[in-house]
């Protein structure tokens, strides 16, 4: 596995693979690796000639200091993972790399409501940063295919919607969900879960899977109150449960006026974020 840890570096490698004009996959990731990012990393691997796997925990989309501190961060044990994967090349940038100037160049798009509400309304700037690594990650590494979690439903949206706006032919695909045996979605953060809030924390799949069942025969409102009621526990602080269309973000209040449904939610256990969400249909 090649481990580039300069944007030169990387960028001649690539574009030595570009003249050949073989199939480029990207996965970025921000590392502390598990099977959900391993996911990304396989369905890269079976479509492309070179799979590149991004390590960077960007800074600029961290609104709260302590969150980015406290960050898991084993890259040792990452490249590991990659390595046993198949991965063809790693990227490991420093700031510097990333943020040549020493600070991220402005957004020159208008994403609207679409960065506003859900993580946005309660994470304010946390998509700037991410459209501002995104985006120069793109740049560098000019993917034929982009690979990323539906577990962030409304991060790869936006990514779809960046990717548009950059005009340029990545492709974007959005990979499903990889949960724990109990259906706990798999995530870095995770690690900061005590056990008794482990435990607990199986009850926000629970909900979302119980809402896809009764999605198929009852109106939107009743089971938005059945939801909140299944996680209406004193250990549970909600910070959103929104039904939204699956390509606009809007949110919905009928079944009847969209094709696709995600159901999105944000639950805080114990200081820990956690999000999940399920495509109801
Ligand atoms: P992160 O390192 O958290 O920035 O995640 C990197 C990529 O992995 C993103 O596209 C995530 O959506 C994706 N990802 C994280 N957790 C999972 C999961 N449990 N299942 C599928 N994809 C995931």
């Amino acid at each position: 596995m090649h481990i580039f840890k300069q944007v030169a570096d990387i960028q001649q490698f690539l574009n030595e693979a570009a003249q050949k004009n073989v199939a480029i996959g990207f996965v970025p990731t921000m590392g502390a690796l598990h099977q959900g990012h391993l996911s990304l990393v396989e369905t890269s691997k079976r479509d492309n000639a070179i799979t590149v796997v991004s390590i960077f925990v960007n800074p600029t989309q961290f609104n709260d200091p302590k969150d980015l501190e406290k960050y898991p961060r084993t890259v040792p044990d990452d490249l590991k993972k990659l390595i046993n994967e198949g991965v063809e090349v790693a990227f490991l940038p420093a700031p510097e790399g990333i943020y040549p100037s020493g600070k991220p160049d402005p957004i020159p798009y208008d994403f609207g409501s679409m960065v506003t509400h859900m993580e946005g309304a309660h994470r304010p700037g946390h998509f700037d940063g991410v459209i501002q690594v995104v985006k120069r990650l793109l740049e560098i590494v000019q993917p034929t295919n982009l690979y990323m979690g539906q577990k962030d439903y409304q991060q790869q949206a936006i990514c779809g919607q960046l990717i548009e706006f950059m005009g340029i032919p990545t492709q974007l695909h959005t990979c499903p969900i990889i949960r724990e045996p109990d259906g706990l979605a798999m995530s870095s953060r995770n690690v900061h879960l005590n056990d008794m809030d482990r435990q607990r924390a199986i009850q926000i799949s629970k909900t979302l899977f119980q809402a896809q069942v009764e999605a198929q025969t009852l109106d939107l409102e009743t089971v938005r109150q059945n939801a909140i009621g299944r996680l209406d526990h004193p250990w549970f602080s909600v910070d959103y449960l929104e039904f939204v269309d699956a390509k606009s973000l809007e949110p919905v209040a009928d079944f009847n006026t969209s094709k696709s449904v995600v159901l999105c939610t944000t639950v805080r256990i114990g200081g820990i974020r956690l999000l999940d969400n399920v495509i109801l249909f």
